[in-house]
């Protein structure tokens, strides 16, 4: 004998949920105050040319360091800023400080390459022109000393404005790169639609590289497509020295990871370069960068 069919559950409002609520809402109270209370700080990850080791540049980490709660992850709090609209400020304050500190170690004598900042979606909009051209004559930059990152969500909208206005940034001398690339959806027809500069392979392919062997193919394939469509390609995530050697084998044109370089301070940050100075080739000997 069947039992009667079931009522459907009912979804309780728990006080886990409520308190998850409020957790978000203080959050987003505090992502006001962050500007003004000068919380945000960035971080600094070294990026090196795959075939001798150089250094080339850096890309920029927002790093947010809460007084009562320490160090919060951008992970947990840029898509709140992206749904309340507060990464407009924020983004702005990024590219602002990314250009001072260049400044500031161009100044110094020393050699900082470009940095990578990333973008966000909301960002992408007319006056992200007028923003990168002020940031870059504020601070006697050309174009070059600056990359941006964006993923292939941003381009799903397919908006005919963000087109326009990365296309003009483009052909300014901006260069971009294509972040979490096999992340997202449909790269393949973005690559076509945008002319990006590099293409960056998400750590999630990187890390099983040496044990998978499909891993393995997908990575080479994504090189040589890269490749062919003329964009240097950046392996992200690069943890141990076989998967350094292996992504050197397969072409791949640029390294960043742990096993270079954490993210650090711009006071440690000083230090790495100042070092590259005397050694601009950290690794193409089999020595390792180490913090
Ligand atoms: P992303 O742009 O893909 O940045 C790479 C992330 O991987 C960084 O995490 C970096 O610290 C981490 N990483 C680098 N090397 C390794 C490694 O060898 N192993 C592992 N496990 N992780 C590694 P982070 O700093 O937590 O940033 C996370 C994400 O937050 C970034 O991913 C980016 O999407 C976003 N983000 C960070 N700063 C900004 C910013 O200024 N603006 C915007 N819009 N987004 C940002
Ligand atoms: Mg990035
Ligand atoms: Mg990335
Ligand atoms: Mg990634």
């Amino acid at each position: 004998q069947a039992k009667k069919p079931g009522r459907p559950p009912i979804c309780f409002f728990t006080a886990e949920m409520n308190a998850q609520v409020h957790e978000r809402l203080r959050l987003e109270q505090d992502l006001n105050k962050v500007l003004a209370r000068g919380e945000l700080q960035l971080a600094f990850q070294p990026i090196f040319r795959a075939e001798d080791g150089a250094y080339v540049g850096a890309e920029v980490l927002l790093r947010w360091l809460h007084p009562e709660r320490g160090f919060i992850s951008p992970t947990t709090f840029i898509p709140l800023a992206e749904s309340t609209g507060q990464i407009v400020a924020i983004g702005e304050w990024v590219l602002r400080e990314a250009g001072r500190q260049l400044r500031r170690w161009l100044n110094a004598g020393l050699a900082p390459g470009y940095l990578a900042v990333n973008l966000s979606r909301v960002q992408l909009r007319e006056d992200l022109e007028q923003l990168i051209r002020s940031v870059l004559h504020d601070n006697a930059l050309p174009p070059q000393a600056l990359e941006l990152e964006i993923t292939e969500n941003i381009l799903l909208d397919d908006h005919q404005q963000i087109n326009a206005v990365l296309g003009r940034l483009h052909g300014q001398g901006l260069r971009f790169s294509l972040d979490d690339f096999g992340t997202g959806y449909s790269s393949l027809s973005y690559l076509r639609r945008f002319s990006f500069d590099t293409l960056k392979i998400d750590r999630s392919f990187v890390a099983p590289l040496c044990d998978d062997a499909e891993a393995a193919a997908l990575v080479r394939a994504i090189v040589a497509m890269a490749h062919s469509l003329s964009l240097k390609v950046i392996a992200e995530g690069v943890e141990t020295r076989a998967q350094l050697e292996f992504l050197q084998a397969l072409g791949c044109d640029y390294m960043q990871g742990y096993l270079l370089s954490r993210p650090l301070d711009a006071e440690h940050f000083t230090t790495l370069l100042t070092r590259f100075a005397r050694e601009p080739q950290p690794w193409g000997s089999p020595q390792v960068l180490v913090q």
